[in-house]
């Protein structure tokens, strides 16, 4: 009999939602995996990162798989929020970045804490994002998600694609994720990348 050649290993696609068909009113139970002050990481400058837990686009290669959960981690607390405002207070401080887990998946959380930052210091400082939706996806979503993304000024959109992972990409796992200035693709109507993108 004929030896048949091994098939390729296939490797599985993360989650493809349809619009709305994940809320984070059903989903989150804001609840935070971790929080980092004053990392030189997660952005331009240097950042407080808030990680939230709960995500469900199941990237093969997820960089934070615990964070998956929406039950990781520990209650986001006004305690915490309020430790958050104060460090970014320091001058030294560009921004605040939201990751996970799935920052879109946990507006409550999220939200809360933009608007806050908002009320305290303006435009003074920055917000970055990172989500497993892309561009077009959040468009079509939940006012939740709508109006996080009206608040922050940049994001890295969509899923990590373990076939397309390239390292050495600014604060990207992979080829199809981009950096995206918000605030001008809302007010132009067009994706615009971020302009001080380099590779
Ligand atoms: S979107 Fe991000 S956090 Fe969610 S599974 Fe993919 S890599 Fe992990």
């Amino acid at each position: 009999m004929m030896k048949m050649p091994k098939q390729a290993k296939s490797i599985r696609k993360p989650r493809n939602p349809r619009p709305k068909e994940w809320l984070a009113s059903d989903l989150s139970q804001q609840y935070i995996a971790d929080y980092k002050p004053f990392n030189f990481v997660d952005g331009e400058g240097v950042r407080c990162s808030l990680y939230v837990s709960g995500c469900k686009f199941a990237c093969p290669g997820c960089y934070n798989k615990a964070a998956q959960s929406f039950h990781y981690g520990t209650p986001y607390t006004q305690d915490l929020e309020d430790a958050i405002i104060k460090d970014l207070g320091q001058p030294y401080c560009q921004g605040l970045t939201l990751l996970g887990g799935e920052p879109f998946l946990n507006t409550q959380v999220c939200l809360r804490l933009v608007k806050r930052l908002r009320e305290v210091y303006g435009r003074t400082k920055d917000v970055w994002s990172w989500s497993g939706y892309y561009w077009d996806e959040l468009l079509k979503d939940s006012a939740d998600k709508l109006e996080l993304l009206s608040l922050i000024d940049i994001l890295v959109d969509g899923r990590f694609e373990l076939t397309k992972k390239d390292l050495t990409l600014q604060f990207r796992g992979s080829s199809n994720q981009r950096i995206i200035d918000v605030q001008k693709s809302l007010k132009t109507g067009q994706l615009v990348l971020w302009n001080r993108l380099l590779r």
